[in-house]
């Protein structure tokens, strides 16, 4: 399956907007601050999408800050993706130390 990048994402007006729009955001995910959560977005989300509202593509109305898992939510179709990384990621946290946790004689 071949993936093209939509080149409205590497336009100068696309990057200012979205710097505006993490700015606004105080770089903080929308929807988790909903959820009266607070976690940092790093992507910001047409909530319109590009293919279908095109001439809301720098609608400031029309995007917002999100994180990941929020961001996966919102695209269902790219998950699967997402997922053979976060089993890797979890995989490697699962290795726990146990030593050094001993109790002390006396
Ligand atoms: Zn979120
Ligand atoms: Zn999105």
């Amino acid at each position: 399956m071949k993936k093209r990048v939509n080149p409205f994402y590497k336009s100068t007006a696309w990057k200012k907007c979205r710097a505006a729009i993490l700015t606004r955001d105080h770089y903080l995910c929308q929807p988790c601050l909903r959820k009266k959560k607070l976690t940092t977005a790093n992507t910001v989300h047409h909530i319109k999408p590009l293919a279908k509202a095109p001439d809301l593509a720098l609608d400031e109305d029309n995007l917002e800050s999100i994180c990941p898992t929020c961001h996966n939510q919102e695209h269902p179709e790219r998950a699967n993706r997402k997922k053979d990384e976060t089993k890797k990621e979890k995989r490697r946290a699962r290795v726990i130390k146990i030593e050094g946790n001993k109790p002390m004689d006396e």
